[in-house]
């Protein structure tokens, strides 16, 4: 298969719903379909798209969460933002996710701590 050579900034220029069947056909070439893992230091690509377009987030709560396609992180829904825990009112909608494990909300809760300290 021959993909062709697109530079990083090519690809954050994309339109966010083709950035993403990008990263998706990733997921699904090289890892198996799974959703990518991501961590601090590397960021979720869908994230970082959000970043590098500046995309502010509207929403002062969030009235439900959505879940990445790409790394299956809890993002928020209008801005596809992954740090959730940097917007208000956690707690909030924390309660509102349902299928979350519990490891996943106790990162979050935690996360939440260190940022208040
Ligand atoms: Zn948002
Ligand atoms: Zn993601």
């Amino acid at each position: 298969m021959s993909e062709q050579a697109i530079s990083t900034e090519e690809l954050l220029s994309l339109p966010r719903d083709e950035f993403i069947n990008r990263c998706k056909a990733w997921c699904d070439e090289f890892n198996d379909g799974k959703p990518m893992q991501t961590s601090e230091e590397h960021p979720c690509p869908v994230h970082v798209w959000v970043v590098y377009n500046e995309k502010a987030c509207s929403q002062d709560t969030i009235p439900h969460i959505a879940q990445c396609p790409v790394c299956d992180q809890p993002i928020c829904p209008d801005c596809m933002n992954h740090s959730v825990h940097q917007l208000s009112r956690v707690t909030g909608y924390v309660s509102n996710v349902s299928g979350w494990n519990a490891g996943k909300v106790q990162e979050l809760k935690d996360r939440v701590r260190t940022d208040l300290k």
